[in-house]
């Protein structure tokens, strides 16, 4: 049964899919003029029907297999994050005054472990890939963001319950209720108010303020954990928006995300770079979010550290030059053709075959997806519960060519950690055309060309006669033009006239007579363009929770994770451990201790992070909190030093011990931290120690 609905919810899914797709065309075509309106609202309108049917064999599959497999991942979420924040990984921010939802603090080990993976996401991209690292404000002035786009487009439209003062999303609020009415079989509508509320719910993400208000009216929408009545709709922008300086006149908002302080730097990085091509520039910092639901832990969260990478290159040649050494690398790729073929399974694929396919767009896009693999792997993300999986042409922005999100599964399902995109120019564009400042680079020709260029010539009587003191806004506008824009407008001139809407959202109407536009050949030795970016976004925090989980496991009886008498285990890489090695007096005696002092004050020597554990409780006990937060070695001092100055080293997931001469000690540890020697070869050059008075229980 599970499984015949299973394969139906891949069906319904696969269909919504294709769906998707022609709805995406077909709206293209009907811009360009090729397909009518009513095709598109008719694609629109089967779109939802395959949704609600889709929603309804989920929910039934939902209700069958609901059962083990989601209270296991459950209770094994709930030991984890018992683990979590008793030993101070993360906590809820501000937790004496209640917290505040989306605000974590990091506590010793979080602190660092995030230490520990930003570092060596710092040397395996910026150091090892020569990137620009920049460190810039999160206070941002608007103009910049009004450039990104985000001032304008990083909204939502929200209602509030009159009572609680409680905040919804407006449009899902609109579309839950237009969906139950369209479900509801025992008060059925009639066909013209299902053909309404069909229609309706394919538009509910266009809607305008006022007409999404009057939809909420009409529907008698409420709230939905109150039944309260609601507010008009307003916009709520996820950006927290503050004020720079005293006057309080200057507007400005933390950073959404950290890319947008490289592209305004782009002009000095390339310059820094030598004026060359390709070359990446990076920012490791916090982003903010002021979510709406704020869940899931450390997963959405409403201040987050990004690291992010923008690297610039030619958009005519996305070849990387050290394509070759990801090229047979063979991570999980969940292709578009995969999402839509029947299995509905990611595959691995070489990262060469992938690029000549045509499945990843170009070498650069998965050169990064290669890297970031690696970089996973490296930080202790198991292979096979990691994937990247590409954008439906749906889901892209209208000028990326190709994304992929870098998924890892967690007990909350795949979560996308990181964002890969080919973003095109439009970053640069967007900042070239508000700040007018040149963010071109320069390629030289091996040889002269003939090529066509772009002329604009701006006829400035007519213009300043007709629009005045708009005049130097219009001629500028028109003199920035792009060549698509241009011949847009061109081809609506031989037409009698065309309309522009310059940058602060006038609309002009322009005729043949004040502007000239005309391509024309020229010779040319070089040329000016924009780079291309491919964008790799990282979430710190989403990677961290993600290598929690598939770090921890517990042991003790029974081996239950439920069990009282488990003892959770983190399986860091030593890279990532919040602390290499802790040390173990046997004993509360000043003898041992100073032998344990002697052996710590080595460790730090060679730069291995470490703590003496002096309580007086049993070493087993001790073991079990030190891999508790993950420490992969335990040196305990016992009496026998005093007769061949040896201590042990006990290994964190094997438990197996050794006893090793105090001189060497540091020197076994650094060399298993660095991962020049295995605990294998450790064990075959020195004596076992037999579980004895040190033994895990005592
Ligand atoms: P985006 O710019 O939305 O593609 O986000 C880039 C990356 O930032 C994502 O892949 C996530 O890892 C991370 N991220 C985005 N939003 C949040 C959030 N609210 N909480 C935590 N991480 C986030």
């Amino acid at each position: 049964m599970t499984e015949q609905l299973e394969a139906a919810v891949i069906a319904a899914q696969d269909a919504v899919t294709k769906q998707g797709d022609t709805v995406r065309s077909l709206k293209a075509s009907a811009k360009e003029g090729k397909v009518q309106k009513n095709d598109v609202d008719a694609a629109i309108v089967k779109l939802q029907e395959l949704k609600l049917d889709l929603d309804a064999k989920q929910k039934e599959l939902e209700k069958i297999a609901g059962g083990k497999s989601s209270q296991s991942r459950e209770a094994f979420r709930a030991v984890l994050a018992g683990v979590l924040e008793r030993r101070l990984f993360y906590i809820p921010s501000y937790k004496i005054y209640n917290g505040v939802a989306g605000f974590y603090d990091y506590g010793p080990p979080g602190c660092a472990i995030k230490a520990n993976i930003t570092q060596t996401w710092r040397q395996h991209f910026v150091l090892e890939e020569n990137m620009l690292e920049v460190e810039c404000p999160a206070v941002t002035p608007e103009i910049v963001l009004k450039a990104s786009g985000h001032v304008d487009r990083f909204t939502d439209f929200m209602v509030k319950d009159v009572k609680t003062g409680e905040c919804y999303r407006a449009d899902h609020l609109l579309e839950g209720t237009l969906e139950k009415l369209l479900e509801d079989k025992k008060n059925p509508l009639t066909a013209e108010q299902t053909k309404e509320a069909r229609d309706l719910l394919s538009t509910v993400g266009e809607l305008k303020e006022d007409t999404l208000g009057a939809a909420l009216t009409k529907y008698a929408c409420k709230a939905p954990d109150t039944g309260n009545d609601i507010s008009a709709p307003f916009a709520f922008n996820l950006m927290f928006k503050t004020s720079i300086g005293p006057r309080g006149d200057m507007v400005g908002y933390l950073r959404p995300e950290t890319a947008q302080g490289i592209f305004v730097n782009f002009k000095d990085l390339l310059y820094y770079n030598g004026q060359r091509l390709p070359f990446a520039a990076a920012q490791i910092g916090n982003s903010y979010r002021n979510e709406i639901s704020p869940r899931s832990g450390l997963l959405r969260v409403r201040e987050f550290t990004q690291a992010e990478i923008e690297h610039f290159v030619n958009p005519d040649d996305k070849s990387h030059p050290k394509f070759s050494l990801v090229a047979d690398l063979e991570p999980l790729l969940y292709s578009r053709d995969f999402q839509m073929g029947d299995e509905k399974k990611p595959h691995p694929i070489r990262l060469g075959d992938a690029v000549s396919k045509g499945i990843i767009a170009n070498e650069t896009l998965a050169y990064f997806i290669g890297r970031t693999w690696l970089f996973f792997k490296r930080i202790g993300i198991n292979p096979q519960r990691m994937r990247f999986r590409q954008h439906l042409l749906h889901e892209m922005a209208h000028y990326a060519n190709d994304c992929w999100d870098g998924e890892i599964e967690t007990s909350y399902g795949w979560v996308e950690c990181v964002g890969l995109a080919d973003r095109s120019a439009y970053d640069l564009n967007a900042h070239a055309k508000m700040s007018k400042v040149d963010l071109k680079a320069h390629e030289t020709y091996p040889e002269p060309r003939m090529e066509e260029e772009l002329k604009i010539v701006v006829a400035s009587k007519e213009v300043g006669q007709a629009f005045k003191k708009d005049a130097k806004t219009v001629t500028e506008h028109l003199q920035s033009m792009n060549e698509c824009d241009a011949m847009e407008l061109k081809a609506k001139l031989e037409a009698g006239s065309g309309d522009i809407t310059t940058i602060d959202g006038q609309t002009f109407t322009v005729t043949p007579k004040m502007v000239d536009i005309k391509k024309e050949l020229v010779r040319k030795t070089g040329r000016n363009f924009t780079p291309a970016v491919i964008e790799p976004s990282f979430g710190i925090g989403r990677i961290m929770y993600s290598m929690f989980e598939h770090a921890f496991y517990t042991r003790g009886e029974a081996n239950d994770a439920g069990s009282d008498d488990a003892r959770g285990v983190f399986r860091f890489t030593p890279l990532v451990a919040p602390v290499k090695a802790t040390v173990f007096p046997l004993l509360q005696k000043a003898e041992l201790n100073e032998v344990a002092n002697k052996v710590s004050t080595s460790l730090t020597a060679a730069g291995l992070s470490n703590i003496v554990d002096t309580t007086g409780t049993t070493v087993g006990k001790r073991y079990a909190r030190t891999d508790e937060i993950g420490v992969p070695f335990a040196i305990t001092v016992d009496y026998q030093v005093q007769t061949d100055n040896t201590v042990t080293l006990r290994e964190r997931d094997s438990m197996a011990q050794v006893r090793i001469p105090v001189p060497e000690i540091a020197g076994v540890v650094k060399s298993l931290v660095d991962g020049v020697s295995s605990w294998l070869e450790v064990q075959g050059k020195y004596p076992a120690q037999q579980a004895a008075a040190n033994s895990e229980v005592a």
